[in-house]
């Protein structure tokens, strides 16, 4: 699926369109790619509204963990491997198997070989300052 959003409030109201999930074998994995700037954090700060948090970039922290309550998810991942290209002390595959976690990965191309199959990708594209493209390569079911 892909969209077109017109500002920084759109592009957070997108991700509540994959909040309709429910925990299966594994966690809950959304890899986000794209350039700087081109709108992977402000997604992810979507769901302060949704889960009546505050959301920090992790980007000097690679790894951010919020606790949540809903629908059987506990834990927000939100996890940066900008300009990291290991997950060496993360215990990122003991992650990445509880199905309590939904997990939000921006650069996950720079780890491709530790994502797993099940992982879903979000691609983000600048167009121009307030624009930008988005494709959701999973469907979403609501
Ligand atoms: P990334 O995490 O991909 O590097 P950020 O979400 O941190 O990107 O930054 C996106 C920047 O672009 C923010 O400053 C945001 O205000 C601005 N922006 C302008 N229009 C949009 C839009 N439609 N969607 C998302 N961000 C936008
Ligand atoms: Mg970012």
């Amino acid at each position: 699926m892909k969209y077109i959003t017109n500002s920084e409030k759109e592009t957070r109201n997108l991700i509540k369109k994959i909040l309709n999930i429910s925990p299966s074998q594994n966690a809950a994995v959304y890899v986000l790619e794209g350039d700087l700037g081109a709108g992977k954090t402000t997604f992810v700060k979507g769901l302060e509204d949704v889960f009546n948090i505050q959301i920090k970039s992790p980007t000097f922290n690679i790894i951010k963990r919020y606790q949540i309550d809903y629908k059987g998810f506990k834990n927000l991942y939100h996890i940066d491997f900008y300009r990291v290209n290991s997950v060496e002390g993360l215990d990122f595959e003991k992650l990445l198997k509880d199905p309590q976690n939904l997990i939000f990965i921006e650069w996950g191309s720079n780890v491709k070989k530790y994502i797993p199959s099940f992982a879903k990708w979000i691609y983000f594209k600048y167009l121009d300052k307030n624009t930008r493209e988005i494709i959701y390569e999973a469907e979403e079911n609501n």
